[in-house]
């Protein structure tokens, strides 16, 4: 029977596959902060921490990129890359070991941020929500399922901005690899299929402004293009 709602409903939010016309339904953003070593240093961290996360609405998706209107509020709107490991079959207390086999497949992210306001939240101890979890925050790539890519330990990862490299590294830099976020995260929640998890940014974060052309990449899981608009 078909549910029947009081408001009309919204489709749910997804993201397509590449070589396939079906999409994968998201769930929830799991997001790692500080899990590349240069970047932890850049946002004046030691290099050594436990891992931590925070999350965004799957609502904030931006299938595919394209363009994104510069949010309000903010003075300083900084992109993070990322590689987005997309769960497909839920767990809890997932072993590092096991994790790989809840993977469903892989996609290139951009951790949009607005740092002014999450810098509000750091220095008076209040949530990260404003600077992380606004509209339009999560531009992401077509998924590449695992059958394809298997599990990737190894490959670049790069941002351009006006057709400058900004971000330039590697996934194996990251100092939390994918299987140990899981059994993280684990821990703390029962991950569910379709959540999705943004596995952190290199150094090179910086500010984008309207107009701007950025063009986030990773080896082997394709590229993710995004036009900056003016502010509304
Ligand atoms: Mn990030």
């Amino acid at each position: 029977m078909k549910m029947e709602y009081v408001i009309s409903s919204w489709d749910i939010p997804s993201l397509p596959i590449v070589g396939s016309n079906a999409r994968f339904p998201v769930r929830r953003i799991f997001c790692v902060g500080r899990n590349y070593v240069e970047h932890q240093k850049e946002m004046g961290g030691d290099g050594r921490e436990q891992p931590f996360f925070f999350t965004k609405s799957s609502h904030d998706l931006v299938p595919e990129g394209g363009a994104v209107r510069f949010p309000p509020m903010t003075a300083n709107y900084h992109w993070e890359t990322e590689m987005v490991a997309v769960v497909g079959t839920g767990g809890y207390k997932i072993p590092a070991a096991k994790a790989n086999e809840h993977i469903w497949g892989y996609a290139v992210g951009l951790d949009m941020t607005r740092r002014d306001l999450q810098q509000v939240g750091k220095d008076k101890g209040r949530p990260w929500t404003f600077g992380k979890d606004f509209d339009q925050a999560a531009p992401v790539g077509p998924i590449t399922p695992a059958s394809k890519s298997g599990h990737p330990k190894k490959g670049k990862l790069w941002l351009k901005v006006n057709g400058e490299f900004r971000q330039n590294s590697d996934i194996d830099q990251m100092i939390w690899n994918v299987p140990e976020q899981i059994a993280f995260l684990t821990q703390y929640y029962t991950l569910e299929a379709g959540d999705l998890i943004m596995t952190g940014t290199p150094a090179g974060v910086g500010a984008a402004k309207p107009g701007d052309e950025l063009l986030a990449g990773i080896e082997g899981l394709g590229e993710l293009r995004v036009k900056i608009l003016p502010p509304r």
